[in-house]
């Protein structure tokens, strides 16, 4: 048996469940009601629903036993890939192993059972939750304040950039303009975009680095901010931070930082010392919720103490004259109000507090140091094998390219379904735009020396098969449970919606 968990073997097959079962077929039966099949009309004197809503015609609902509707979803979640399966290394989505003892903590009951319009006296344990987990955060980044409630980390670039427009318009100088480096990520222009901002963007230098002369030139008293991410989208390190800040707060600009993948930073450095104004963090990869497949996530928004009044609202304090007692207050006058219905996704903050505390400052610490590490190994392991378009160390997350696979007509897509067939999901692909055929590979701090090693191999069998025989790679996948698709298709004419016969 290979030594590695790979993909071989019993995977089933699994029809549409409405191609399965029989007329009549039942998961369970109930007992007749003592008022017999018109239950409903017999409790009410008349039908609950309107005459309009009862289905007369039942044509095309499935009819399946128990075991068949348990198969049938056990099967579909098997075929699911994740990182409670195998190596996830999609690169800046920081698919860590989320430790199981986060989920016994938001799973409490005196947690997973609260309703958001309780009263506070009840609910001072989920209060001081989220009190606290802001300070761990502002802790870990050397911010001043921060609020929890932004659902994403797209939510906290918004509310980031909300507060730098609302601060300056009081001020008397709103601005028009956010520069944005040719590296970010793709929110960050949709969120300037939201907030009415022009984008105005930023060539990196050769060393994928911002460069700072440019920045001098582009950077004007009409920019309200730089969004910048540190380390970049490329892994590397902006090492002229400082530098980048003061251009920027010379005219009066503002620095955001997108913190979504604070992997490579977490107890080494902080946004806090770098000059950074505003940050968002995303709690769903650095601090371990399972995420993908769109949510629920979180992205808290942190600011400097002078942009502390237009966090969002409500905000939890502790109130010392109340003997200590935790409370929202939602009258700050210039908070740039609610961005959510409650108070944001409360089951991530949980996570990321039992994440933070079981950790502990040295834990936390030493996350960054594997993470950094494990990307570094991989990227002195396949260096030669796979064009490498910045030739330095890089932080947590490394990028290489498909330039000399090109040569035997080989892409970063073949490369990425060759991996399918090894057994590994593949990691993000032609992303940075800036660099061609990018593959960008977070291996994360969770995975052993074995697991990496065996996708190293993988990587390196791929670029050995590439100029041996390159058809193996783009005819890939050739084991998956579906071959290679038409993505184009799929994307212009999705079929989503099942057919009954
Ligand atoms: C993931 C990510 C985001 C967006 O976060 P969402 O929670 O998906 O909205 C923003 N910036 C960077 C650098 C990211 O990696």
């Amino acid at each position: 048996m290979s030594k590695h968990p790979g993909a071989s073997g019993l995977v089933f097959n699994e029809p549409v469940i409405f191609e399965q079962g029989k007329k009549g077929r039942k998961g369970c039966d109930v007992p007749k009601t003592p008022f017999g099949e018109k239950d409903i009309e017999g409790v009410f004197g008349k039908s609950v629903f309107a005459k309009s809503m009862l289905r007369e015609d039942f044509t095309g609902l499935v009819e399946v036993s128990e075991v068949e509707a348990v198969r049938h979803f056990t099967h579909l979640s098997q075929w699911n890939y994740g990182v409670d399966s195998n190596f996830y290394p999609l690169g800046s989505c920081t698919m860590k192993y989320n430790p199981k003892v986060n989920e016994a903590a938001c799973r409490l009951e005196g947690f997973a059972g609260i309703h958001p319009l309780q009263d506070e006296s009840s609910v001072q344990g989920a209060l001081q939750v989220i009190y606290e987990l802001e300070r761990l955060l502002c802790e870990i980044t050397g911010m001043g304040a921060a609020s929890v409630q932004p659902a994403a980390g797209a939510q906290g670039e918004f509310a980031g950039l909300l507060i730098i427009r609302k601060h300056l318009t009081e001020k008397g100088d709103p601005r028009k303009k956010i520069i944005l480096p040719d590296s970010a990520h793709g929110t960050n222009p949709a969120s300037a975009t939201l907030c009415d901002y022009e984008s105005v963007g930023l060539h990196s230098g050769p060393d994928g680095l911002i460069d700072t002369a440019e920045l001098e030139n582009v950077m004007d008293e009409q920019t309200a901010a730089i969004m910048l991410t540190n380390p970049n989208t490329l892994g590397l390190f902006e090492k002229n931070i400082k530098e980048i800040c003061e251009i920027v707060h010379k005219k009066g600009g503002f620095v955001y930082a997108d913190g979504a993948n604070l992997n490579a930073l977490l107890g080494k450095t902080k946004f806090g010392d770098m000059g950074i104004d505003t940050c968002h963090l995303n709690l769903h990869k650095t601090f371990s919720t399972p995420h993908g497949g769109g949510g629920p996530g979180s992205g808290p928004v942190l600011v400097t103490n002078e942009l502390e009044p237009y966090l969002p609202s409500p905000r939890v304090y502790k109130n010392e004259k109340s003997g200590n007692a935790y409370a929202f207050k939602h009258d700050d006058p210039k908070s740039i109000g609610a961005l959510n219905a409650w108070y944001g996704n409360f089951g991530i903050y949980l996570r990321a507090y039992a994440y933070i505390l079981s950790l502990g400052a040295k834990g936390l610490n030493d996350v960054s140091d594997a993470a950094v590490l494990n990307a570094n190994y991989i990227l002195s392991k396949i260096k030669g094998h796979y064009h490498v378009p910045y030739n330095s160390s890089c932080m947590h997350e490394c990028i290489v390219s498909d330039k000399l696979q090109n040569e035997h007509h080989v892409t970063t897509l073949d490369i990425a379904k060759g991996l399918i067939d090894r057994g590994f999901h593949p990691p993000t692909i032609y992303f940075p735009l800036i660099v061609k055929g990018a593959m960008m590979i977070e291996p994360t701090e969770t995975e052993s020396k074995e697991t990496i090693d065996a996708f190293i191999n993988a990587m390196l069998d791929i670029a050995q098969k590439a100029e041996s025989d390159p058809e193996s790679i783009t005819n890939a996948p050739t084991i998956a449970k579906v071959k290679r698709l038409d993505e184009t298709t799929a994307a212009r004419k999705p079929n989503i919606r099942y057919k009954f016969k």
